[in-house]
């Protein structure tokens, strides 16, 4: 495609909204031309990002104007915005986490109308520490200890975060495991010695963390730390514009960010 891919961006005016809004602005491969905003809200109307896009709130009255839907919002909107996006026929692109387990099958449904990409984190490191993560299960077995750490800012509303998730499956694909029976959530009072093979999450919320994740995998005398840490939003902005681009011209089908870095178009 060589004309700019047109964007409706959903969650405009959150923090990815307007990095997404800012990194559009620089780049020749995406133009916004859609900025959806929560309806009940002080930011209908407002003008957004460098561009000075005004905000609206009907994404179904914007179809002609735009190739892609890229969503950060929340999960409710997240479902409504696809429902839209796949009864226009248009690619799909959601980094919104905290979806559960139901509206997961329920956004993966729209696949077979369109092309359908979620991730949990866009960033090119988070992508490649998967992969490291899932070798690194894999090699070391159940001699080592597996702990996924995460740390983000206060105003984050979902735990543990859906890219330790990601690296907690991951880490339990590397085992052949499930990361359901092996995960463990909370630990608190007696609770007697660590299981062989669950794998658990720690949690920390605070100031302005963009957003922090260490794999820990630990044995007796020796111990693997696996680390990222993001210091700017816009690497998630930049990927899920990447995405977008790269999404654009799919057919229907569910695709990972690992295929949008790593296939070429
Ligand atoms: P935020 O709270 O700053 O922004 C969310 C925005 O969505 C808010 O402005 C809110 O008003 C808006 N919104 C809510 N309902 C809406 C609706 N019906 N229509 C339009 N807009 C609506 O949060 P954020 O930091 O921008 O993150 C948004 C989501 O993206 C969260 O789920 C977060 O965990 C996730 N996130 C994912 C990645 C990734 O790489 N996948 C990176 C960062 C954040």
């Amino acid at each position: 495609m060589n004309s700019p891919v047109r964007l409706a961006i959903v969650g405009a005016a959150g923090r990815m909204g307007i990095a997404l809004l800012e990194n559009a602005f620089n780049s020749e491969n995406v133009v916004v031309t859609t900025a959806i905003v929560a309806p009940d809200g002080d930011d209908v109307g407002r003008n957004l990002g460098p561009q000075n896009i005004a905000a609206t709130t009907a994404l179904d009255e914007s179809i002609e104007d735009f190739d892609v839907v890229i969503d950060f919002s929340s999960p409710e909107s997240c479902l409504e915005s696809a429902q839209i996006a796949a009864r226009a026929q248009k690619p799909f692109v959601s980094g919104t986490t905290g979806l559960s387990s139901e509206q997961l099958d329920a956004l993966f449904a729209h696949s077979e109308s369109i092309a359908l990409l979620h991730a949990a984190n866009f960033s090119v490191g988070v992508n490649v520490l998967e992969r490291l993560v899932e070798l690194a299960s894999e090699a070391t077995g159940s001699d080592f200890d597996l702990e996924v750490f995460e740390a983000h800012h206060r105003r984050k509303v979902d735990a543990p975060s859906g890219t330790a998730l990601l690296l907690g499956r991951a880490a339990a694909r590397g085992r052949e495991q499930s990361l359901e029976e092996a995960a463990l959530y909370n630990r608190e009072g007696q609770t007697g010695p660590r299981s062989t093979g669950e794998i658990g999450f720690q949690v920390l919320r605070g100031g302005d963390i963009v957003g922090e994740h260490t794999v820990f995998l630990c044995a007796d005398g020796e111990r693997i730390e696996l680390t990222h840490r993001a210091t700017d939003r816009g690497i998630f902005a930049r990927g899920a514009l990447r995405a977008a681009h790269w999404l654009a011209t799919r057919s229907p089908g569910v695709y990972t960010m690992s295929d949008a870095l790593f296939t070429r178009s």
